[in-house]
């Protein structure tokens, strides 16, 4: 599923469409996980005038006040041609051009906003990780008496968003705190340290263009795949050495809350 790293790049890749006037837009079905808004003709004859990430949500800026929401599920990706029979949704503009919406599993959505962002999917959000308001201060307050692990603190959108069981895993391993430790023990140095180790896990993720993972699912718009992972130091290496040179435990993986954590019992305490 992508996180934050894979939709800030598409974000990215989809800024060339900024000052383009939609021509029309084709739903070739009726609904992603949930049905189109109705009024989705109302996109045509607009330009886009910016676009906008919150969490892992894409935020396309209409001229008139009007927003194009839309997340990308599972296997949901945008891109500029078409490419078969899970494109579901086909935006020209009048320059000839054309964004193309492709989800082959269809757990993505889009919906539209009029006015300010005031929308069920967005208003109960936490704090933006790469922002400058959030802090490892402000990080150590909301792990403060939580009886679950910090991996599934990270994984909890309202204490911070966009991370998913990729680079809570990454993140855990840089800093050296188990996954399992449980949030109320996480000391305020440490969560210090969390926090510095999101900083650079997601940065240099960005940069990478996101995380194309075995399934080959997330693309980059213009095909290209995204390679963070090899940069991968826990992520999907059960059984292999860990990279710590002083270390000489191989990576393990547990189940949590029913997604596989990976991590270095030597190095994560
Ligand atoms: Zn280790």
């Amino acid at each position: 599923m992508p996180e934050l790293p894979e939709v800030e790049t598409v974000r990215r890749g989809l800024l060339s469409l900024i000052g383009k006037e939609i021509l029309a837009v084709e739903l070739n079905r009726t609904n992603l996980r949930f049905p189109f808004p109705e009024d989705m003709d109302s996109i045509t004859g607009r330009k886009i005038l910016s676009i906008d990430r919150r969490a892992k949500y894409l935020l396309i800026r209409l001229e008139n006040d009007l927003t194009l929401l839309s997340h990308l599920g599972m296997t949901g990706r945008f891109g500029y041609e078409l490419e078969g029979k899970h494109d579901h949704v086909i935006i020209d503009f009048v320059d000839g051009s054309r964004l193309v919406y492709t989800d082959p599993r269809r757990f993505g959505l889009m919906d539209l906003i009029r006015g300010s962002d005031d929308h069920k999917l967005l208003n109960h959000l936490g704090p933006e990780p790469l922002d400058s308001e959030w802090s490892g201060a402000q990080l150590y307050e909301s792990l403060r008496g939580r009886n679950v692990s910090i991996k599934s603190a990270l994984l909890d959108q309202k204490i911070v968003v966009g991370i998913g069981n990729i680079y809570a895993c990454e993140i855990l391993f840089r800093a050296g705190v188990s996954p399992k430790r449980l949030a109320k023990n996480v000391s305020k140095k440490k969560a210090e340290e969390i926090y510095n180790q999101t900083q650079t896990v997601l940065l240099t993720a960005i940069e990478a263009g996101g995380s194309t993972l075995r399934d080959g699912q997330f693309k980059q718009i213009d095909g290209n795949l995204g390679y963070f992972p090899h940069e991968f130091a826990a992520y999907d290496r059960e059984g292999e050495k860990c990279v710590s040179v002083e270390c000489a435990n191989t990576i393990k993986r547990v189940v949590q809350s029913g997604r596989s954590t990976f991590f270095c019992n030597h190095c994560q305490r």
